[in-house]
């Protein structure tokens, strides 16, 4: 079945069923959704905007996972904050040829991110488009009052972290645009690209950590990321490429095919790792998974700079760029 049998209000109706409102809230139905306050809370919000041919390509990526990275790159940015997720909006932009079952999949992708994070989607907006999917989500979350982490909050001597391997997302897509043959590392890395994990339950843990500063998720690689971190607190940096962690199927799949990691990892996004900087002495308490991938350092004056210490320069291409930054 098309959309445009199905209709607005046919679509509509499909996800009130496939969401229902957890109990003492509002959710999809009425003008406007309503949620309990906690006391002694601030309210977290953000927007992300999907447009096709622009973040996806309607022919590669199967529905099911759409739904998927566009409800978990929204959490992500919950999780970068230190916040837990409490509802999402969906506003889908559809051309009326959209077909019922690519619905269905976008939906179940949806729903599983949202059930695995205990976020329900409360409410959003469905519209008609001449020809392309636009997809928009808008994510509420919350966190006691000023604990959440921020990108200005980075000191001089802290450690920079991230939470998991680099790089895979940045391989994924290039595998999928190269069409490179699939083998089981490359559908790893494909994985990593289509469905990245928001670290929901690490970002928490973090923001539990006093000795905790700076926070972000990797959505443009560390070497234009760490940047926003460097610029908003007045710091430099100093990354150790030798200490950059790369999985198993990244270095299987870079070998197999002349790829630099290090340059996936630096100059590629997507990966929806956190990054974050902590002094040495709460790195040592820190009971999530994390990589220390170099430090802060002072600025006396002028932009933010990054110092990339373990790697000749002409290592990988792109250097010159990633180095001053985007
Ligand atoms: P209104 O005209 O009052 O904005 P709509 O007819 O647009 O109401 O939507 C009816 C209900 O369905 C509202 O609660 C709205 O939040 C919800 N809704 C509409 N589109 C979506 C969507 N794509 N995903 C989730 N909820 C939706
Ligand atoms: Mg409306």
């Amino acid at each position: 079945m098309k959309l445009s049998e199905l209709g607005e209000f046919g679509l509509i109706a499909k996800i009130r069923e496939r969401f229902p409102a957890p109990d003492g809230m509002t959710g999809i139905g009425d003008d406007c959704a309503v949620l309990p306050q906690n006391t002694g809370h601030q309210t977290l919000v953000s927007t992300d905007m999907l447009v096709e041919g622009t973040h996806f390509l309607l022919d590669r990526i199967p529905p099911y996972d759409l739904g998927w990275k566009s409800a978990a790159v929204n959490l992500s940015d919950i999780a970068a904050m230190g916040g837990q997720p409490t509802g999402t909006f969906l506003s889908l932009a559809l051309p009326a040829s959209t077909d019922s079952e690519w619905l269905d999949e976008f939906l179940r992708g949806y729903a599983d991110v949202s059930e695995r994070f205990s976020t329900p989607l409360l409410g959003g907006d469905t519209t008609g488009s001449p020809d392309r999917i636009c997809i928009n989500v808008t994510v509420l979350g919350e966190a006691p009052y000023a604990t959440v982490r921020k990108r200005s909050d980075a000191k001089k001597g802290d450690l920079i972290c991230v939470t998991g391997p680099l790089g895979d997302s940045a391989a994924g897509l290039k595998a999928v645009l190269d069409s490179v043959e699939h083998d089981p590392d490359v559908q790893k890395l494909i994985e990593r690209h289509y469905r990245p994990m928001p670290r929901v339950v690490e970002g928490q843990q973090l923001r539990l950590n006093l000795g905790v500063h700076a926070m972000m998720d990797i959505s443009d690689g560390i070497g234009s990321d760490l940047m926003h971190i460097l610029e908003a607190s007045e710091m430099n940096a100093e990354i150790n490429l030798a200490s950059l962690p790369f999985s198993l199927a990244l270095k299987h799949v870079c070998q197999r095919f002349g790829w630099n990691p290090a340059e996936l990892a630096v100059c590629g996004g997507e990966d929806y790792e956190l990054l974050f900087t902590c002094t040495p002495q709460a790195e040592m308490l820190l009971t999530i998974p994390h990589f220390v991938i170099g430090r802060i350092t002072d600025r006396a004056h002028g932009t933010p700079e990054i110092t990339w210490r373990g790697a000749p320069a002409s290592s990988f291409s792109g250097f010159d760029h990633f180095k001053k930054g985007k």
